[in-house]
């Protein structure tokens, strides 16, 4: 079965509800006969809400861009799997590269993250990706590998059907710096690769393995034609709805 294409925007910490409405007010008319590839738009928490019931049955889903591994508890500030889906939400980005840097995400957390996402049901987009000394220095494979090889640590084949995977360059995202078409499509069959080891062959056949890294309209349709590219999942370009259309139309 062909894999069907996610394009995923990720706001980061940009936009109010008011903006929030008033940029689905806008994105939505422009891609309402786009059928050919998933949409979903993961924005603050504080705009969750907002964006579901601008969202409500339309073609675009909704995302959050962090959880908590737990279902409740004295964890100040976090969000659970169980409150994001009691609003609608539908998908979370997990070990975003930006989290791993400022905010102590580790591959451990990652792991009992997605666990927990999956478990409850969420479509959980797992980031993974080196830094530019790790790739000057010949280790993406191994940055991958062992990436990879931790989130999935203790998940079975049957549990992780909806995983999807973001392979992002850390050197490439917010830089205007794009790993060229050659060098994702080697990442991504690392990826696959690792992800055969943990689910098997047929489960890798079938997982989404996005680029994200300064995505753009115009470098999009070069990535998006490799056989190995599931989709993109794109920061800045997101933020505008006529830019953010133009590229998951690409
Ligand atoms: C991201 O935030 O995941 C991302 C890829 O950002 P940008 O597209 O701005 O590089």
């Amino acid at each position: 079965m062909p894999r069907k294409k996610l394009i995923a925007a990720n706001w980061k910490m940009y936009k109010t509800p008011q903006q929030t409405a008033a940029f689905f007010e806008e994105f939505l008319p422009l891609v309402v006969d786009h059928s050919r590839d998933e949409i979903v738009v993961c924005t603050p928490y504080i705009d969750l809400h907002t964006a579901v019931a601008a969202a409500k049955g339309s073609n675009v889903a909704v995302g959050a861009q962090n959880l908590h591994w737990e279902k409740e508890g004295a964890f100040t500030g976090e969000v659970s799997a169980p409150m994001l889906l009691a609003i609608g939400v539908t998908h979370v980005l997990i070990g975003h590269s930006e989290r791993r840097q400022y905010f102590n995400e580790t591959d451990d957390t990652v792991n009992r993250k997605l666990e927990y996402a999956l478990e409850c049901g969420l479509t959980p987009i797992v980031c993974v990706g080196e830094v530019l000394e790790e790739r000057e220095a010949g280790l993406t494979e191994d940055v991958l590998r062992r990436q990879c090889m931790r989130a999935f640590n203790g998940i079975s084949a049957r549990k992780a059907a909806k995983l999807v995977i973001a392979y992002e360059p850390v050197w490439a995202i917010g830089t205007g710096k794009t790993a060229t078409p050659d060098m994702a499509a080697a990442a991504h069959a690392d990826i696959r690769h690792e992800a055969a080891k943990a689910f098997g062959d047929d489960f890798a056949a079938q997982l989404r393995i996005l680029y994200g890294g300064s995505v753009k309209p115009d470098n999009c349709p070069s990535l998006m034609c490799e056989e190995d590219i599931d989709g993109a999942l794109v920061g800045g370009a997101s933020l505008d709805p006529q830019n953010f259309a133009k590229l998951v139309k690409y």
